[in-house]
């Protein structure tokens, strides 16, 4: 057995409770033995290996419940990735995930562009980087936000891993067949969206019988969750009403079907930090994005306020780069009106509820997996230090080092 012990820590433990000062933290294999003040620290076992952490901030690793791993963010294009072979595209993912998980991420969902297979060889460890639970496809229908038919009539729908349907049956059939093949969660498009070429956020997409189909058939066919993109406000009615378990983004939420969600229990992935920029975006794209980035920084706050569970999510490979995650959590300061502290609980504890894994991560409590992040300093004092990758001294995953720029002796 290996035991790791970190002390002289201030210890966050994802619970949102205060921090405390010289904790220890004991590592035994994969798991958390302990997690608390020096002074009831079990003895250190033989064989030990002890890790003075310096008075930096020990906290649970965090999530990001909305990336697309498949995608460049601003170090590509999508025409890019259609003049390469589909193998090497997953060639290019290595270095997205490896960045991923340095940044302190142990946990991504991922929510169209992703397969079981990457999902497996990570897990297989034939390479590094966090944790996945994948959707694979996005439905949508015909001319909603997953169909990437382009003007010259080019399909780039199987590109980003779009999928169509267009009656009840169809989204049954299909949702079946995804989860034959072992997806985690399944991906709707409720609305339309910022950078699919034909539609608008203000436009309804997959109407509520679809969204209820695919709950149900998810639901009956292993228990799985269903996410929706929902931007609009006719989409985010037809996802809450047809019982998603998380509304992605949910810019024009009301206050009725705030209530409404608070009621059903669902969660919001607010994804602030995602502004298209004109370099990387076509100009209507980025038009979209700048309008509605503006009512999403505006209305944030009153769903806080409401009581909406909200967890961190980015849309990561579309804006921002890959392991750009924590910035996320400066937003939700700024905009939602959290708490520093809140928005670490939104990134580990309420994100892990989320994502169904509550019971084994988001916390740093004895007898949970040992994701653990060593950070610089003190996030609760500056939020924003958190996204400086510098700052970002050790990950663990599963007890095992994947980043350690803080040069500890482990
Ligand atoms: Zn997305």
């Amino acid at each position: 057995m290996t035991t790791i012990i970190l002390q002289n820590a201030r210890l966050i433990d994802g619970t949102g409770a205060d921090p405390v000062t010289d904790a220890v933290l004991v590592i035994e294999d994969d798991k958390i033995t302990y997690a608390g003040a020096a002074d009831g620290a079990p003895k250190a076992a033989d064989g030990a290996v002890t890790v003075d952490v310096g008075g930096n901030t020990v906290t649970p690793g965090f999530f990001d419940c909305h990336v697309h791993l498949s995608l460049p963010g601003t170090k590509g294009s999508p025409i890019m990735d259609a003049m390469v072979p589909p193998s090497y595209r997953y060639f290019e993912l290595l270095d997205r995930l490896k960045v991923t998980v340095e940044a302190g991420i142990t946990t991504v969902r991922d929510l169209m562009g992703t397969d079981v297979g990457v999902r497996d060889a990570v897990k297989h460890s034939l390479m590094p980087g966090p944790r996945l639970l994948v959707a694979d496809k996005m439905f949508s229908q015909t001319g909603g936000h997953a169909d990437f038919h382009i003007p010259s009539h080019i399909n780039g729908t199987p590109l980003v891993g779009g999928l169509l349907v267009d009656s009840v049956d169809e989204a049954r059939h299909h949702v079946r067949a995804l989860l034959r093949d072992g997806i985690d969660v399944v991906k709707v498009a409720s609305s339309g969206g910022v950078t699919s070429p034909s539609d608008d956020p203000d436009w309804l997409g997959a109407r509520t019988e679809i969204v209820a189909a695919l709950v149900e058939e998810a639901q009956n066919y292993g228990g799985r969750k269903v996410a929706a993109h929902a931007i609009g406000y006719a989409g985010i009615k037809a996802a809450v009403q047809g019982g998603v378990h998380s509304i992605e983004h949910g810019y024009a939420l009301d206050d009725d079907l705030r209530q409404e969600m608070v009621g059903r229990g669902q969660y919001l992935v607010p994804t602030l930090i995602e502004t298209l920029k004109p370099d990387t975006a076509t100009p209507q794209a980025v038009a979209k994005s700048t309008k509605w980035h503006a009512l999403a920084h505006e209305s944030i706050q009153a769903s806080a306020e409401a009581g909406i569970k909200i967890a961190v999510g980015t849309d990561a490979g579309l804006v921002p780069d890959h392991g750009d995650t924590l910035g996320e959590l400066g937003c939700l300061v700024k905009f939602a009106g959290m708490t520093p502290m809140q928005a670490i609980v939104a990134g580990t504890k309420t994100s892990a509820e989320l994502c169904g894994v509550d019971e084994t991560l988001g916390t740093l409590e004895a007898g949970k997996i040992a994701d653990v992040v060593v950070v610089k300093g003190d996030p609760t004092a500056d939020i924003d230090s958190l996204k400086d990758h510098d700052n970002i001294l050790l990950v663990l995953k599963e007890g095992k080092a994947m980043g350690n720029r803080g040069g500890y002796a482990l």
